[in-house]
Order: structure tokens, then sequence, then C-alpha cells
């Protein structure tokens, strides 16, 4: 999977994204991340691509050509146009159905704004979706593409060293994850449910799917709304 950023920063993305599980993926070669600097598209010597936004206003906003060239350049030699992500507080919020709905493209472009966003024409011109990863505002796009990029990159086979790791999870199914425990079995005076030490699959599995639901229902009810239950899990949850 191609992942080419489009920023003022390429060595924030690069920097951060080399080290650990999404560093391990880029070596191996299941992940390719490549940062475009936008400031190398400037038309003038000073290398500026920022201007006063007509109309007054506080703050900067980046210029429409320097995007549109970089864009024009870093996707010339795809057979078709990859699709095209502005991280904006503006878009659709992240959601892990979207991380699973962008894992299956070949290519994704991410656009990351800075100072007050962008010249709303580039944007029409080259952008395909608009992304938030929630409702606050940041200094810049660089962030936000690097979770993009972290939770659809653990998604691709290969990045992760065990794939079944991403197999239940939490939002699948609507519901959080389980609890989890490691050794030792007693810390600090709290031990590690009995269930789990039985070695019987089946009850073990059962306990899972109640602490899930449970876990939902305390921590995220929007989410139970959503999840399939059974009438006995309903009953379970006093519905
Ligand atoms: N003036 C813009 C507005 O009110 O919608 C905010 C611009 S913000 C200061 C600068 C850049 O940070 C944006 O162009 C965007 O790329 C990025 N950004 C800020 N908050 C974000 C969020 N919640 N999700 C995704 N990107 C964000």
């Amino acid at each position: 999977m191609n992942f080419k950023v489009l920023t003022l920063f390429p060595d924030m993305i690069l920097n951060t994204l080399k080290t650990s599980i999404t560093g391990r993926a880029m070596e191996s070669g299941c992940l390719n991340v490549s940062a475009y600097d936008i400031r190398d598209y400037a038309f003038n010597k000073h290398k500026s691509v920022d201007d006063y936004p007509y109309g007054g206003g506080a703050g900067m906003l980046m210029q429409a050509e320097p995007i549109f060239q970089a864009y024009q350049d870093i996707t010339k030699e795809s057979k078709e146009k990859p699709r095209c992500i502005y991280l904006t507080p503006q878009g659709q919020t992240f959601t892990q159905k979207m991380a699973e709905e962008f894992a299956q493209e070949e290519e994704l472009v991410l656009l990351c704004g800075h100072y007050e966003g962008i010249d709303e024409r580039v944007l029409e011109e080259v952008v395909t979706d608009y992304v938030s990863i929630g409702d606050y505002v940041l200094t810049g796009g660089e962030l936000p593409a690097m979770i993009l990029i972290d939770a659809v990159s653990r998604l691709i086979p290969g990045v992760l060293h065990n794939d079944a790791s991403a197999e239940f999870e939490s939002f699948q199914e609507n519901l959080l994850e389980y609890p989890h425990y490691s050794r030792p079995e007693e810390w600090r005076g709290k031990k590690v449910p009995e269930v789990l030490l039985s070695g019987h699959h089946l009850r073990i599995e059962e306990w899972r799917r109640e602490q899930s639901i449970l876990r939902t229902a305390l921590r995220r009810p929007d989410l139970l709304e959503k999840a399939d239950l059974s009438e006995k899990e309903q009953e379970f949850l006093g519905k």
C-alpha cells in the first residue's frame, strides 16, 4: 500500500512513522509512505506557499497552485487518479469502518493543511474525501494524516506480526474489546479472572463476549445501540 502525503513538514511524517510497527512495515515493503514538501512546488523565489485570505480575517491561507502542481506531479505515474483525502476538521469523523475501506486502496494521497487552511478552489479540483479526526482544531494536518496511516496500515496483511491481533478489536460488531491480563497471575492483590486460567476455550469466549458487552454498555452506550445482541444478551443487560 502506498501513502503519498502532501505537507509542509515531510520530516514530521517520516521521522515519526519510521519507528515501531509502521517503521518495520516500511522496511519490509508492505507499507510505503512518501512525504512531499509542498514548498518544492512554490512559484516564487522565497518559496512561500501562503497568502492573505480575500475578504480579510486572521491568519494565512495555503495557496492553490503549489498544491495543484504537487498533486499533479506525484500522481503523474498513477494508472488511475488515486483518492485524495484532505485532513480537515470539516470532514467526516474518521472511524474504524473508514480505515477498513481505505485499506482496500492501493494508493492514497493525503493532503495536510496548515495556518487557516487551503484555498477552496484546489480542494474542489483534487480532493475526493474530507476526513476529520475529531471535533477539535489542530495546528496542522500532519498528526491527523499519521493517525489515518497508522489505523489503515495495521489492517494491511503482513504489517502486524500476528494478523489475528487485528481480528477482534474494538469497534468490530459495534462493541469494545474485552479486558486483557498478562503475568503475573496476581498483581498487588488483583487476580486474573479464574476463567482465563481454565484453558476452557468456549467458556473463555463466552466470558469475553460478556465483558465486551458490559464494557460497551458502560463506556460507549451509543455503540451498543447498533450492536447485534441475542435475546439472552439483551436480557442480561436488562433490556
Ligand atoms: N480554519 C480551519 C477551520 O476552522 O475549519 C482550521 C484550520 S487548522 C488551524 C489547520 C489545518 O489543520 C487544517 O487545514 C487541517 O489540515 C488540519 N486540522 C486541524 N484540525 C483537524 C482535525 N480535527 N482533523 C483533521 N485535520 C485537522
